[in-house]
Order: C-alpha cells, then structure tokens, then sequence
C-alpha cells in the first residue's frame, strides 16, 4: 500500500463526510465507517509520522460556521472527545491517567446524539447560545435556543456564567415530525440528530419552534471561578441553578465500576426516551484534568465510549431493483419487518451483484442488517448455518424493471445502468435530485409530488418546474395542494431562478459531480457557456477532475437534449452564472512570490486561507525553513510555533493576517 496516498484518500473521504454531515445534516456515510476511516488515519498518522499532513481532520474539530449567521468567538474553545471502541481501550484510557500520578474517579454521562450548545447566562438572564462551530467560532442561535423549553430564560441565581450541552430531539417528536413529512411527501429526516442540527440552523424562529427541540446541560468550562474542584459539583451546581441536567450522571470510583455502567447502558440505551451514540467519561478532580490539558482536538481528561453498530437477524423475503437519476439500478432486500433502534425496517440496500455473490446472499435467508448512524439499512452478512435448502440463488436482472429496456455495465464498475435515457424511473430520480436542497432548493415538491405530477403530465422535464405556474388553478384542484401551499411552492420556484450557477449544476445531476465538484466548476468557468465548450483534457487538468468525470461532463454536454433543456432554463429566466466569490488574479506586495506555513487553530479553515494566498501569488508550505517568510498562528500553535521564533521569522496572527492580504 503507498502510504502517503492512502493518507491522502482517507482525508479526502473525512473530509467529504464532515461536510455532507456538519452543513449539509446529512450524512452519506454511516457514523460508524466514518469513526472506521478516522481510526485509520490516525493509526497511519502515528505509525508514519513523516506524512500527517497539517490539514489533517485528526487535528481540529470538524465543521463550519455556515455563513448566513452572526459569529461568535468561543472564549474556550468548544472541543471534540476522544474515542474508545472497546474494553480494552477503556482500560488503556484509564491506565494512562495512572501513569501521570493520578488516583482516578470519573464521571459517566450519557453520550447524547445531538450538537454542542454554548449558553451565556448575564446576571441569570440568557443573552446568548451559540453551536460549537469549529470549535473557535460559532454560529449565533440565540432566538432559536430561547424555543427550546428545557433551556430556561432566566437561572435561579443572578450569576454571569457560560454552561455547554447538547441540543437534542427526543425519539417522538422524531417520529412524528417525520410522519407528517411522509404523508406529506417532504424529504424525511436521516436521524434525531440531523434533524436537531438542521432545525437549530433555521433562520426563522417559529420553525426552529416547531421543531421542539430539547436540551441538556453537561459542562461549565470555568468551574474554579465558582469555587468548584470536581466535575460532580458542577453538575450539582449546574442543577440548583435551574438548568436540565441528566439524571444518568454517575460518580465512578474505579475502572471495573466503569465497565459495569457501560455494559449495562448498552443494554438499556433503547429503552431512553432519546438517541445516545455512547458514553462520555470525564475524569472528576479539576485539577487533575488541568494537569492532562487538551490536544487540539480534544480534552485528554475525557473520551467517548462509542457503542458498537447494531446488529439484527431477519429473514430475506425478496430482491427487488430500483433505478436512479443515473440509470443506476440497486438491488433491494424486501425484509420480514424488524424493530431497529426504535423504528421498523422492511428494506435494505445490497448495493450491487458482486456484493451479493460475494457475501452469497439468497432469497428466503436469515440476515444480519445493519442500521448503523440511521442511515439506509444495509444487509451485512447471510446466517448460512440457518438455510434448509430452500433459498434461491441470485440472478441479476438483464432488462430495465421500469422500461424493460437492455441494462449495461462497464468492465470497471460494479452497477448496472438503464441505458434508455428516456426511462421514467430516471426521469422522476432526476427531477427529486434537481429539487433538492443541496441543488435547487425548491420547497414543497416532495417525492411523492414530483411523481405525482410526472404521472399527471405536468412536469415531465427540468425545464417544466418553471412553467408550473400555467397550471395553478388545475394544481389547486388535487388533493392536498391548497391556494396557500401553490403559492409557496410557487414562490420558491421563482426564488430558486436566481441561484448560483453551481445549485444548478449539481441539479442536473451529471455522474459523479457532486455539490463540491459542482462548485470547482463553477468557480473556474463563471458560466455555464463555458463550461459547456471545456475540452476533455482542460476539464482534465482541473485538481480533483479525473478522466472518467471529465468523460462524464463533455458527455454530458454533447447531448442535444440536454443542451436544448439549457436553453429552455435560460429562456425561463433562470440564472446561469456563478455568483460566489472568483479567485481574483490581482497580486499583493506583502503576499506575492512569499512563503507561508499555517499552524494550530484558526477561525477560517486552512484550505481557505491556502486559496486566498496562492490567489495573490504566495505559495503555502508544510515545513518551517529559513526560506518561510511568516509563519500564520492559530490558536494551539504546535512545534512550527517554536521554531519559527528560533530562527526569527515574521510571525502574524489572524489579525496580521487580515491586514496584510488587503
Ligand atoms: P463526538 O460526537 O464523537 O463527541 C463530541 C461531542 O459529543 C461533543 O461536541 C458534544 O456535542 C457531544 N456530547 C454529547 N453528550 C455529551 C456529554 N455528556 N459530555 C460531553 N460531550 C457530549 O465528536 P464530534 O466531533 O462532534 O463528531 C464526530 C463524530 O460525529 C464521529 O465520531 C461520527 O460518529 C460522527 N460523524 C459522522 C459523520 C458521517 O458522515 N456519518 C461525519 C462526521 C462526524
């Protein structure tokens, strides 16, 4: 294996997850393939020191301030926690803190599946909540924390303080909320925790309201100025001030009295009325967490015990297909119902042919399914022990199951595709991906509503969204659709004609450009004209754009359909240009043909600062040399800090920063 690529590919899969899971709340992988991959990488980071890289997501605490929110500067910073996964390294956590002199007890929480709130309390009265953010800054929440009922207004004393904890929405209100998106035919919520995330970052109030959110308290960051010496007090503290804190909390006098609580939570965690993805250890004495400190990531007094994916056996009752906006067809396990984690599963993915002939998987079997993170479930593995020689044996479809026309596969991949550009399964999986929020953005058409329209006529292609309007008096007459929701629905189309070009293009839903390589794109073409006359091998010499996606987009682009679509949008009125910010190509004295090394944590993530120099002509390295012409400081700056000053190079914090690149 070559090690600085595999370095290299984990990022970019973490990298990619953090995104889709911190600001898009939604998750592609589950919970645990990402701690998988994390897990690697920091094993491949200790193991081959010379290749951690100083952008690794091992170092700083993921997730980003989403831009339309006021910031908000963490006095101390909002970490992450490290993780256990087992017995053994519950006990090799403890054993560590022994070695630095230290009497251990402990204290056990309930790891709650939600996102870290900061509260600020002025004279007992809230002026403030704010998310974790990247751990330095944050995004102002204030009006959507002061909804949630178990956050109270005012403290039974007039005290100043700063209290963290974990916004969450409790298992019923889940499933209710999720109900009503369904009969309504909305997109539904992946988790409890993606819901709470997402409804916390609502702009307006009244929906973050109706989200009805809750929320636990778990921390005070500077218990010694309320003369408190362990972490217990303070939850006691935290209590008698009028805040919600969980009833779980343990004190734990040993390791073994840690195990016991952690085997028996594991048990019983379904049985809570809310999601816990674990349990959170954190050693008592504060003096003693003060002698541990911090990494950059997280407090080295603390860590997570993660519970392990769920397992459950069902029976395989049948194999069905299903084709995406690709083509792409995906055979499904047709279950026997199962209670997973609270909710009924009755499908899960078996992904492709080679994944069912690998794992020899029949129809009429015992399974083990997985519905780890709530993602879609996926059939991990056969009980062959358990077969009576009845079970039938996998044959892969030949034929289209919508259109019955040939499917293809290419030597290389593992799918099959519907090769009819004009299959109906293709055409509704298109037009869901091209309303979405990631891409268009068009409230109110749901799946169900787009099929239903499809079936009915009236929106057969992109381009018909837009002339929706011709049929409002008709749209009224079907069930469920009154004046108002038209209207909105409407209006939010109307709305979407003005975004960036890059929604739209990630809305066509060309193969393998997803929302970021959209944005590449658009960032370097401007329009979409442009882009349309890219040759193959300029798309090619694009950082991230490979020869199959290159392929992808000039076929793409080729195809009189979808140029004649194009012109149809740009008729309607619908904005084709990129309106983000454009490198720009104008150089800078105090930047130009310099050097510059970025090290600890800074309120604007790396890669942004690298763009912005190189855009003026500097050139960022990892390693400090006597050639670095200044060394860019964070917060946590680590050894490049030290040796920057010993050989005297200029050092700038965010501040220098900012006022040198103007
Ligand atoms: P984390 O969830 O492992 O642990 C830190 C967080 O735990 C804190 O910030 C806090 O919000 C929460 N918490 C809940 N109860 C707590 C308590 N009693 N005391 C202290 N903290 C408590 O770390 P993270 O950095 O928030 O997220 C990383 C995790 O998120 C990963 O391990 C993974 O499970 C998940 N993740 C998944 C994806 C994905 O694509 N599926 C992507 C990114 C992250």
């Amino acid at each position: 294996m070559n090690i600085e690529k595999r370095i290299d590919e984990l990022i970019t899969i973490i990298n990619n997850a953090n995104y889709e899971y911190y600001n898009l709340d939604s998750p592609s992988i589950t919970d645990q393939e990402y701690d998988r991959y994390m897990q690697e990488l920091i094993k491949l980071e200790n193991d081959y020191l010379e290749y951690k890289r100083d952008d690794s997501p091992t170092s700083r605490v993921g997730g980003k301030v989403l831009e339309n929110f006021v910031k908000v500067t963490h006095k101390i910073p909002m970490l992450s926690l490290g993780n256990v996964f087992n017995e053994f390294e519950i006990r090799a956590f403890d054993e560590k803190i022994k070695k630095e002199g230290i009497n251990p007890k402990y204290v056990c929480e309930l790891k709650i599946d939600g996102l870290a709130v900061s509260l600020t309390y002025e004279k007992g009265i809230l002026v403030r909540g704010a998310t974790r953010g990247d751990g330095v800054i944050g995004e102002d929440i204030t009006e959507n924390v002061k909804t949630i009922k178990t956050v109270p207004l005012k403290l039974d004393e007039e005290v100043d303080i700063e209290v963290r904890g974990e916004i969450y929405m409790s298992k019923n209100v889940f499933e209710f909320l999720n109900k009503d998106k369904a009969e309504k035919g909305l997109e539904m919520f992946k988790n409890p925790r993606n819901a709470a995330a997402g409804s916390v970052r609502q702009l307006d109030s009244k929906i973050a309201a109706s989200r009805k959110l809750d929320c636990f308290i778990y921390h005070l960051p500077n218990p010694k100025d309320f003369n408190i010496t362990t972490h217990y007090e303070s939850l006691e503290y935290l209590k008698r001030l009028g805040l919600n804190v969980n009833d779980n909390n343990k004190y734990i006098n040993n390791v073994e009295e840690l195990i016991e609580i952690i085997n028996y939570h594991t048990e019983n965690r379904h049985k809570l009325p809310y999601e816990i993805d674990g349990i959170v250890i954190k050693l008592d004495n504060i003096d003693d967490q003060q002698k541990l400190g911090f990494t950059s990531r997280y407090p080295k007094w603390a860590t997570a015990y993660k519970f392990p994916a769920e397992e459950i056996t069902t029976r395989l009752k049948d194999i069905i297909f299903t084709v995406g906006r690709t083509g792409q067809i995906t055979p499904n396990a047709v279950l026997e119902p199962v209670l997973i984690q609270g909710s009924t599963v009755s499908r899960a993915t078996l992904h492709n042919e080679k994944n069912i002939l690998d794992k020899d998987i029949r129809i009429g079997d015992i399974v083990v399914i997985r519905k780890a993170g709530d993602v879609i479930p996926e059939v991990v593995s056969v009980k062959k022990e358990r077969r009576d020689g009845r079970e039938k044996e996998f044959k892969m479809i030949k034929d289209c199951p919508i259109c019955n026309e040939d499917l293809i596969k290419k030597e290389e991949e593992a799918d099959y595709f519907c090769k009819n550009e004009m299959c109906d399964a293709k055409k509704i999986e298109g037009l869901i991906h091209f309303v979405s929020r990631e891409a268009m953005n068009i409230d109110g058409l749901g799946e169900k509503i787009i099929e239903h329209f499809y079936n009915m006529g009236y929106i057969t292609k992109i381009s018909d969204i837009y002339i929706l309007h011709n049929y409002k008096d008709e749209l009224m007459k079907i069930a469920g659709f009154g004046y108002k929701s038209i209207n909105n629905l409407l209006d939010s189309i109307e709305k979407s004609k003005h975004n960036s070009l890059e929604k739209l293009l990630f809305g066509f839903g060309i193969r393998q450009v997803g929302n970021r390589m959209a944005k590449t794109l658009s960032k370097k073409y401007i329009n979409i004209d442009n882009l349309i006359n890219a040759s193959k091998e300029e798309l090619n010499s694009i950082h991230d754009v490979g020869d199959v996606v290159s392929s992808n987009i000039v076929n793409y682009f080729n195809n009189n359909d979808n140029i004649n679509e194009i012109n149809n949008l740009r008729t309607l009125g619908i904005n084709m240009e990129y309106k983000g910010e454009i490198n720009s190509t104008k150089t800078n004295n105090n930047i130009n043909n310099k050097t510059f090394v970025i090290t600890g944590t800074l309120s604007i993530p790396r890669e942004e600062i690298k763009e912005l120099i190189e855009s003026l002509g500097g050139k960022v390295t990892t390693s400090v040399t006597k050639k670095t012409d200044a060394l860019i400081v964070g917060i946590n700056p680590g050894a490049k800090y030290e040796k920057a000053k010993a050989l005297n190079i200029n050092i700038w914090g965010e501040e220098e920063l900012k006022l040198n690149i103007k």
